[in-house]
């Protein structure tokens, strides 16, 4: 490779961090300047650089075009800066950046894949790059965040989800490829804008929608093989469930918002049973969710599966979750309940029917539920009396108000706590301060329900293993495994998710979890005998190591 090649390739560019003596045998004297860095310089610089940016979409801007030009000091500061770098990479400021994508001075990435066009998707995939590739996230981007159809300008979701496998989960960033199905768009806002960039059209759906997705699937599968793993994200919730029960059992895939977020629901109820006070059997326990979407469903059924697991039939696992939908409670016989609900709608006395479209307040009084899970993107959907009525009967209520981003919690993390004398134990999905109730002498301190904390080291065992599928089981595990991580010292402190600080150790202990359940299910086309914790986390991507 050139010197100039060397400088110009994000992978093996080193900027001001070739040494003299590099300069000099790689030929590339003249084309930096005289200044020599070291990489702990640049990344406190960059980091400087992020504090001092006025705006999410300004510092967005910085990161994006570094990643373009270094990808060493971007993984590098990322892997080494988590906490910090994660909302600005991630939601919420890819939100941001997705509803202001036009006007953003990035350069472009990822493949947009429209439907008008008549090329076959297959001839089209030869185009990218990568000859080899792990891991494929993909979207229609009806769905982006709780933001809506966002159409092309989505891009930044399958492109985040993508840094986050190698910053979080070790995943070499040369074997991603972040995919846009461009089907139009059905927001006026954003269609009918003149720098908009996809397909000016309303959105394509039916039968040929259908035949695209299956074209694309198929392509995916014939250019990168059958071990391909393809996360599906941000779809909408008409598509979501149905595309993953057509390729579920078939293909290596799975849908994050619905079985990732199932994965670190689990993992916090988990946490909280071992939390003093709280009911320690998972069998103990009633659930009611406010939100009968991907995510409620998803966390139900995963919480099912841990209950069959334990010896319960399904049909009383499922009865312990109870979903209260924009009508009210969900219950067998009422109107309006679709095939995916009806799953959770139980029969319900006389005296439950009159109560179930009063409001949450009276469900909760007739059901009395151990936890209460929000996935309703109702901010203040847990209101002082509920909160105060939970506390009534539980000693330790668990109360998860999981929307996001944080202005569509259900209640804040300080609502939580002072409603119940800090008894909550509560965990939200956009992160909230630790707490300090008046006259205490300690702080309680809230757990984020970060996806980030299950799909990359989930991704990261199928990949490793060679999985074919990814069966409901893996989640399981990697909840299993995410909840043990939380030590003792975390848990008085009601917080019931562990540090993210620490994501690449828990990326390599999931990622071993999923590569043992490969092989229980006899799913592994790779050998995982050799495999250990510390084996996995020696060849996680980290720039300049790894064998990943
Ligand atoms: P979704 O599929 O659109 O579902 C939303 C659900 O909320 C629907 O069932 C809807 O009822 C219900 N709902 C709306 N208004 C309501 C009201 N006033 N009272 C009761 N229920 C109401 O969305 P989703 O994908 O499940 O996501 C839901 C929320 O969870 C989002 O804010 C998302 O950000 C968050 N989330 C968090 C995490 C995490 O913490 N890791 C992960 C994923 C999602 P109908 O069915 O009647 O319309
Ligand atoms: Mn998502």
């Amino acid at each position: 490779m050139s010197g100039y090649t060397l400088l110009t390739t994000p992978a093996t560019n080193r900027d001001l961090r070739f040494t003299p003596a590099e300069r000099a045998a790689a030929n590339l004297t003249g084309l930096l300047p005289p200044a020599h860095r070291t990489l702990h310089h640049q990344i406190q610089h960059l980091l400087q650089k992020l504090r001092a940016s006025p705006t999410s979409l300004t510092r967005y801007e910085i990161l994006l075009n570094l990643l373009a030009r270094d990808e060493t000091l971007f993984f590098s500061a990322a892997q080494a800066n988590l906490p910090l770098l994660l909302p600005m990479i991630y939601t919420p400021a890819v939100g941001d950046a997705c509803q202001n994508y036009s006007d953003l001075s990035i350069p472009l990435r990822g493949m947009w894949l429209p439907i008008s066009d008549p090329a076959p998707l297959r001839r089209t995939l030869d185009n990218w790059p990568a000859a080899a590739v792990d891991v494929i996230v993909v979207s229609d981007c009806e769905r982006i965040l709780g933001l809506g159809d966002l159409g092309a300008n989505g891009m930044g979701i399958p492109v985040g989800k993508l840094l986050l496998y190698s910053a979080c989960g070790g995943i070499n960033p040369a074997r991603c490829l972040p995919v846009v199905l461009d089907v139009g768009c059905n927001t006026p806002a954003v269609r009918d804008h003149d720098a908009y960039i996809g397909l000016p059209i309303p959105r394509v759906t039916g039968s040929d929608y259908d035949a695209f997705l299956d074209q694309f699937m198929d392509a995916a599968v014939d250019k990168y093989g059958p071990n391909v793993l393809i996360q599906f994200e941000d779809f909408g919730n008409a598509n979501a469930l149905r595309l993953l029960d057509r390729y579920r059992d078939r293909l290596c895939c799975f849908n994050d918002d619905i079985q990732g977020t199932a994965g670190v629901g689990l993992a916090g109820v988990l946490s909280a049973l071992r939390v003093k006070g709280v009911k320690s059997s998972l069998q103990d326990h009633t659930f009611v969710f406010l939100g009968a979407g991907s995510a409620g469903i998803g966390i139900a059924s995963l919480i099912v599966l841990a209950l069959v697991r334990e010896g319960i039939s399904e049909e009383d696992a499922r009865r312990q979750c109870w979903f209260v939908d924009s009508r009210g409670l969900i219950y067998k016989g009422r109107a309006s309940v679709s095939p995916a609900k009806e799953t959770f709608a139980h029969e319900a006395s006389a005296e439950l029917q009159a109560v179930a479209p009063k409001g949450l307040l009276e469900i909760v009084k007739a059901i009395k539920p151990t936890a209460l899970i929000g996935v309703s993107t109702i901010r203040g959907s847990f209101s002082e009396d509920i909160i105060r009525e939970m506390g009534s009967f539980n000693d330790r209520p668990i109360i998860f108000a999981l929307s996001n981003p944080t202005s569509k919690a259900e209640c804040t993390a300080e609502e939580a706590y002072a409603y119940t004398d800090g008894r909550a134990i509560f965990a939200s999905g956009s992160p909230f301060a630790p707490v300090r109730l008046p006259g205490r002498d300690t702080n309680l301190v809230p757990g984020q329900g970060n996806n980030s904390y299950i799909f990359p080291g989930l991704g990261l065992g199928v990949v490793m293993s060679g999985a074919r599928r990814v069966p409901d089981t893996m989640f399981l595990a990697a909840a299993d495994t995410l909840s043990k991580l939380v030590d003792a010292e975390q848990l008085a402190v009601s917080c019931v998710y562990p540090d993210l600080n620490s994501l690449m150790d828990i990326s390599a202990s999931i990622a071993y979890a999923v590569c043992q359940e490969a092989k229980r299910l006899g799913l592994n086309d790779k050998n995982v005998d050799d495999l250990d914790v510390k084996t996995i986390r020696e060849m996680m991507y980290e720039p300049g190591r790894g064998k990943m």
